[in-house]
């Protein structure tokens, strides 16, 4: 994409979407790449809500991921964080999400990064149709594996690989309750928030809260 003085060109707007409980270097490493791919302008970091039906109590207050969020994503200037679905009330819909930031950016092609995990099962999305009038998808793959879309519309899916990051939230969480290191898996400031507000400690009681 030539970038001449009068290029039209319009700009592109990754949309990571996640739980981000915590976020981690996979997250980054992914964004990254995206980016670099499709020549992405900025990648948008975009926490879900706290989602009323999915064991809320397990999952960590809005306030803190998206606060983690910013912390990991401030000294790239191509990374940003929206609020648009912790300050939406109610379970995170994709179709909402990209719905508000098509609204906020007009003039923006959107890319909305996600786990080919998820991409397997985008069709039984909320209004799965038109998700793909909304943007196009990334679906990031660790090497190696092989992803089915056939049933997806082609000419709005890609597939991206990222370097093996073999990095959950889940592992994080796990490791934080049982005393092991995250140094490394996630950024830096991440660790020191988790361990200045307590987060990811193992119930007292040791039972379900
Ligand atoms: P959890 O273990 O709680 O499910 P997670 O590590 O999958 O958390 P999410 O916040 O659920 O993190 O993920 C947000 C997005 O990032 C999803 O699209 C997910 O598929 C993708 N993702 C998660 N981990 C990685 C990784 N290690 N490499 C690349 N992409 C990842
Ligand atoms: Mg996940």
């Amino acid at each position: 994409h030539p970038r001449g003085d009068g290029d039209a060109r319009r700009r592109r707007t990754g949309i990571m979407g996640g739980t981000f409980d915590p976020v981690h270097h996979g997250h980054l490493v992914a964004a990254s790449e995206a980016a670099s791919r499709f020549d992405l302008d900025e990648v948008v970091f975009v926490p879900t809500g706290t989602q009323p039906f999915k064991e809320a109590s397990r999952v960590a207050p809005a306030e803190h991921r998206y606060l983690m969020t910013v912390v990991a994503t401030a000294s790239n200037p191509d990374f940003t964080v929206s609020r648009v679905d912790i300050d939406r009330a109610g379970t995170t819909y994709t179709i909402d999400t990209l719905t508000d930031l098509t609204q906020q950016r007009p003039d923006e092609d959107l890319f909305f990064i996600t786990g080919a995990d998820a991409l397997g099962q985008i069709l039984s999305w909320k209004e799965a149709h038109r998700l793909f009038d909304l943007a196009h998808f990334i679906g990031v793959t660790r090497p190696g594996h092989v992803l089915d879309v056939g049933d997806l519309p082609g000419d709005r899916v890609s597939l991206l690989e990222v370097p093996a990051m073999a990095i959950s939230s889940t592992a994080c969480r796990e490791r934080v309750a049982s005393g092991q290191p995250v140094w490394y898996l996630v950024p830096d400031g991440v660790v020191q928030y988790i361990s200045k507000h307590g987060l990811y400690q193992p119930d007292p009681q040791g039972g379900a809260s």
